[in-house]
């Protein structure tokens, strides 16, 4: 099989060998979950629970503020009790609304004792109705995987809805099953593949059935071959309408990057400012596939996720799958013990992409595809030093962005300029910051700079919405006698 990749790109250390072939193992019950009530890119949710409201897993606990498209619900992920509702640290580090929910005990009470039985959760759950997703319409389909509240789970959190139902002047011919996991530490997506083909074909075949196209490919680094026969062999025991195909890519770092994904599967470029569906794909993390298909299936929303813990200061290193919202530091030490005098640093996602978080208590939520623990060996913990124009960012940019200048911009408070050297087509890869000898912080301030622009543009938005109000109220008729009030 051919092997296909794309420019440029970093060759790293994978670090997967802790993790990599190990089943993905169910956590005992936490004894609480803490829902972040808005984990998607898109319009606020409001809770819909209270405090001393009894919950089912599986059951809606929050949704949009105001009804639109950009809007995900959020559902309890064990049954119990809401505890409270706060304001935690999130695994993007910022402060936002969360719904804890208890275990109840059997016996009425709740129950601060953890379960080390190793069962699944709960079985009292609140599940949707199962749904043929072949027999449905598209509007059903969608609406189904709305209400599931599924979102990307290898990225930013982008309702999956919308993702699958471009605008009509996109043509969408492929779609691309993305189970590269090019981040060193993670092994989940490799997990999936190995434990759920069956299920990822059917997430394959709904997402082709609701875009109308007949082509799909389950893009890997070269690192998985030994997946191929198995996925080869499910191909052929499946029996869906159109073509599904391995791709088979270089281990080669940002490789799973969507831009990365699709020049190496298809030959095609995203044009600057552009999305996969504007070189006709759509890309889907194998993880979301496999979510997609138990929504129908099962009916299940997306209340669990399988997610890497690695790192030196892991002692039991391993693929787990946890209720949305536990907390690394609920589950019993014979299951996870983490080396508290050994951590350094604690990150959600991989090392290259991922979030530093101040505390390992941060609850895992639905785009959290590992934690990371690390220790001092596995840190960089260099000052940063002045830009030496060495290049080396440059050259390393597989977006072909010039981050020095992006920097530089920045560092001036020029956003504008930042803009237009790119930086909105940055991918976020962590390529050039892990390549600059200077260790300058690049994709750091990239993240910064990016913050900024939204925040610019949503003053633009309140301000615009705040003149047409007032136009608005300027040509209401006064009320009937003037707008005087009668006594
Ligand atoms: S500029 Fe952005 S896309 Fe380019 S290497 Fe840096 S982080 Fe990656
Ligand atoms: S890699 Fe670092 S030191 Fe070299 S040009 Fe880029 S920012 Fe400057």
């Amino acid at each position: 099989m051919a092997v296909s990749t794309f420019k440029r790109g970093l060759r790293l250390n994978t670090r997967k060998h802790a993790t990599e072939g190990k089943p993905v193992e169910m956590v005992p019950e936490p004894r609480q979950v803490v829902i972040p009530i808005n984990q998607h890119f898109g319009a606020p949710n409001q809770a819909l629970v209270k405090a001393g409201d009894k919950v089912r897993r599986g059951q809606k606990i929050a949704d949009a503020v105001t009804p639109g498209p950009m809007t995900v619900p959020v559902h309890a992920s064990i049954t119990g009790i809401v505890k409270k509702i706060e304001v935690r640290t999130q695994p993007n580090n910022t402060n936002g609304l969360c719904i804890i929910i208890e275990k109840e005990h059997p016996s009425g009470e709740n129950n601060d004792a953890v379960s080390t039985t190793g069962n699944p959760v709960s079985d009292d759950t609140d599940f949707l109705p199962p749904l043929d997703p072949f027999i449905c319409t598209k509007e059903e389909a969608l609406t189904r995987i709305r209400d599931a509240g599924i979102t990307g789970m290898g990225g930013a959190g982008f309702p999956a809805h919308i993702k699958l139902n471009p605008p009509p002047s996109k043509k969408i011919d492929i779609i691309i099953a993305d189970g590269a996991e090019c981040e060193p530490y993670l092994t989940t997506d490799e997990a999936v593949m190995t434990e759920k083909p069956a299920t990822l074909l059917k997430g394959i075949a709904i997402v082709m059935k609701i875009t109308g196209v007949m082509k799909a490919i389950i893009g890997m680094e070269d690192n998985k071959v030994n997946l191929i026969p198995m996925l080869e062999e499910e191909i052929r025991k499946a029996s869906y309408p159109g073509v599904i195909q391995i791709g088979l890519c270089k281990t080669l770092y940002p490789q799973g990057g969507e831009k990365m994904l699709i020049k190496a599967l298809t030959g095609r470029e995203v044009p600057s400012g552009g999305l996969p569906m504007d070189a006709g794909c759509i890309v889907s993390n194998v993880g979301t596939l496999v979510a997609i298909a138990e929504a129908f299936t099962l009916g299940k929303p997306l209340i669990d996720r399988d997610l890497t813990v690695s790192g030196g200061a892991c002692k039991f290193p391993k693929n787990i799958r946890a209720p949305i919202g536990t907390l690394l530091t609920d589950l019993p030490p014979d299951f996870m013990d983490i080396d508290y005098p050994k951590l350094r640093k604690v990150l959600f996602g991989g090392p290259m992409m991922g979030q530093a978080v101040p505390a390992v208590a941060i609850p895992i939520q639905k785009n959290t595809s590992g934690i990371i623990l690390m220790t001092e060996e596995e840190t960089v913990q260099d000052a940063e030093g002045a830009c030496i124009r060495c290049g080396r960012c440059i050259r390393n940019c597989s977006c072909r962005l010039v981050p020095v200048i992006m920097n530089m911009n920045l560092e001036a408070g020029d956003l504008d300029g930042a803009i237009k050297a790119g930086l909105m087509d940055c991918i976020e890869c962590g390529s050039c910051t892990y390549i600059c000898p200077a260790r300058i912080k690049l994709v750091q301030r990239f993240r910064v700079g990016k913050q900024r622009l939204r925040i610019r543009q949503q003053a633009v938005q309140v301000r615009k919405q705040a003149v047409e109000a007032a136009a608005k109220a300027s040509t209401v008729p006064p009320p009937a006698g003037g707008g005087t009030q009668k006594n």
